[in-house]
């Protein structure tokens, strides 16, 4: 956030558009996919322009360590890490700062959503793997999370979607990436459930005005409503293979392959 923006780069030219070509209120391509990994009870692959990121769920099973256990209801213990080779210089395995503070964000967003009172004493352990990373990871491995927790059959109160929105060049954009992240303003991560208008994430890194932020505001809602669509189309993709729909044509190759 906020380096000085190198010689010659414009982050929006003069039409409006973005390095990559997106006007200000777009998303960068995403895609979902449900029940990717066999071992796990849950899990979910997600691009979002260029980063790609694995989600997998286990539990509620019985919770380690023993005296985090809580009688009354299960806790999630959400693991994110960023893989060496996701970024452009090698980042130093195991967990820093960075990490342990979008673990325990994404996790308190996903104990708000799952309904943990049904599983006391119970650990539900969500491992979010960075394998590429271009800015918006936290964002991106809550809504992979969100996913795999569903697929995992752990009854929840709803999806929980995630984007961000900031500031570059003055203007206030949806979802930026590594450069409008490195060379903006601002970025402000939140995660919205369209249905109830609930927020469960909101973080701000950077200066807004109160006009700029109730901006930034409008349109990473406006952006979860997409993603949320995106999700429960993944979803819905993998049970209807599952019960059969599709001529059981692209379950047979998913067998094959795993
Ligand atoms: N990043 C990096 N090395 C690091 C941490 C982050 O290159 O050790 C990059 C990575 O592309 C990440 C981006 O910086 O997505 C923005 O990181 P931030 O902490 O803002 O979290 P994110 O936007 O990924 O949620």
């Amino acid at each position: 956030m906020s380096m000085d923006l190198p010689e010659g780069m414009k982050l929006i030219d003069e039409n409006g558009r973005r390095l990559d070509g997106r006007k200000a209120d777009e998303l960068r391509p995403i895609r979902i996919e449900a029940g990717v990994l066999r071992r796990a009870d849950g899990s979910a692959y997600v691009e979002m322009g260029k980063n790609k990121i694995l989600a997998a769920v286990y539990g509620p099973r019985e919770c380690h360590p023993r005296h985090l256990q809580d009688p009354t209801r299960a806790i999630v213990q959400c693991h994110y890490n960023m893989l060496s080779f996701s970024v452009d210089d090698r980042k130093r395995p195991g967990p820093d700062r960075r990490s342990v503070e979008i673990s325990k964000i994404v996790g308190e967003a996903l104990e708000y959503s799952i309904f943990l009172e049904q599983f006391p004493r119970t650990s539900i352990d969500v491992y979010i793997a960075v394998l590429q990373a271009n800015a918006g990871t936290r964002c991106a491995g809550l809504t992979a999370a969100s996913v795999a927790v569903a697929d995992a059959g752990i009854p929840m109160r709803d999806l929980i979607p995630a984007c961000a929105a900031g500031k570059v060049a003055d203007t206030v954009v949806l979802d930026l990436n590594k450069e409008e992240d490195n060379f903006g303003d601002a970025d402000v991560p939140l995660a919205y459930i369209p249905r109830t208008g609930e927020v469960l994430l909101l973080q701000m890194d950077g200066h807004l005005t109160q006009a700029e932020f109730n901006r930034a505001i409008e349109l990473a809602k406006g952006g979860c409503s997409q993603i949320y669509a995106v999700q429960q189309d993944a979803l819905r993709r993998k049970y209807s293979i599952a019960a059969g729909e599709n001529g059981g044509k692209e379950e047979e190759a998913r067998g094959n392959e795993a």
